[in-house]
């Protein structure tokens, strides 16, 4: 059957530090081609992150006037900061019919799901414990004591949000949440929306060409 759809979203969420990012990495020659949609923040870079590569690093005030252009697909306040993705980039790779990647939190979900649904598959990434996750981020020495400390504190309210995701990826070794993470991108590639599926109908019923 001919490829009907148009790219397909996958949303990653859990708690900062559950391992989202080692874990994209740790799958990403085994996904096929795919878009990470590069979030645009108002917290300052940890040591190791590069503007354009991780985040686009801007302030509060480009943030703000960004919003009221109505360029974010979705923003959210997380820890005291604005996260938010921009519309722009996102439409182009859909357009070009790939898997768009996001690592956003459990608010950005709500907030794709609102307007995306059709094409969305979603997962949420959590190590097998809060202590896990604490060792994890005390291990990662990329924050101090009171940004630990609020990161816990927001991961007790994440987990919470669970039943809204398709699946849940435990993150107990790389390897074998890497290995359920490829599967699960397997799967959200292959999501129809309701428009595919009805133009799927109509070229089965021989009613239009398979153009
Ligand atoms: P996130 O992107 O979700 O904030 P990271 O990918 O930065 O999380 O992971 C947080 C820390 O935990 C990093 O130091 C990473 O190396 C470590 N980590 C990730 N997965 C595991 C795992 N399965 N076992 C042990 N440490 C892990
Ligand atoms: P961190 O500061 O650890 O990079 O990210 C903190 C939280 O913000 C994580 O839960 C991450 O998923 C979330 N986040 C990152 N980018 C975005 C975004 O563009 N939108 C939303 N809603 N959340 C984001």
């Amino acid at each position: 059957m001919q490829n009907l759809h148009k790219g397909a979203i996958l949303v990653l969420s859990g708690p900062s530090g559950a391992g989202k990012s080692t874990i994209i990495n740790a799958a990403s020659a085994e996904i096929g081609e795919y878009y990470f949609s590069i979030s645009t923040t108002t917290r300052a870079p940890r040591i190791g992150e590069e503007n354009g590569v991780d985040y686009f690093f801007v302030t509060k005030e480009s943030f703000e006037e960004d919003i009221k252009a109505g360029n974010f697909l979705e923003y959210a306040q997380v820890h005291g900061n604005y996260y938010g993705t921009s519309l722009k980039p996102v439409r182009e790779a859909l357009d070009a019919g790939k898997l768009v990647i996001f690592d956003i939190d459990v608010q950005g979900h709500r907030l794709v799901r609102a307007k995306m649904n059709d094409i969305t598959t979603s997962a949420f990434i959590t190590p097998p414990t809060l202590h896990e996750l604490e060792t994890r981020l005390r291990a990662r020495c990329t924050d101090d004591e009171s940004v630990i400390v609020q990161r816990i504190e927001n991961a007790k309210e994440e987990i919470l949000a669970v039943g809204e995701y398709d699946f849940t990826i435990i993150n107990d070794t790389v390897d074998a949440a890497a290995r359920e993470f490829v599967i699960i991108a397997k799967a959200a590639r292959l999501k129809q929306s309701k428009e595919d599926q009805e133009k799927f109908i109509q070229q089965w019923l021989g009613q239009v060409g398979l153009g």
